[in-house]
């Protein structure tokens, strides 16, 4: 991913719009590239801080872009999770229907 992707990419990973794929990468150039981690801190100042400001909510920057970024980071490992036991109750889907097959066959 370039950078011009993870600007480009920076409205919908606020928005919640990106696939496992897109979160993963996207979060992967986060955590290795540091002009993108200030690109986003800016996006999330004005967009979110700002929002939350409008709601009257308190804001803490030092703290809140981590926090969200944290918690996109553990949405992702639940997704991959749901994601492999979708996977095997597909494979045991198919499993149980060539297992009936075979008996009916019998
Ligand atoms: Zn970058």
């Amino acid at each position: 991913m370039t950078c011009k992707d993870f600007s480009g990419m920076i409205p919908d990973f606020f928005n919640d719009r990106l696939d496992n794929a897109s979160l993963k990468a996207f979060l992967d150039h986060h955590r290795t590239c540091k002009g993108c981690r200030e690109e986003l801190e800016i996006q999330y100042l004005v967009g979110r801080a700002f929002e939350q400001m409008e709601a009257g909510e308190e804001v803490n920057l030092a703290k809140d872009l981590p926090d969200y970024i944290e918690k996109e980071e553990h949405r992702l490992e639940g997704r991959a999770r749901i994601f492999r036991t979708a996977v095997i109750l597909e494979a045991a889907a198919v499993a149980l229907a060539v297992l009936t097959a075979v008996i009916y066959m019998m």
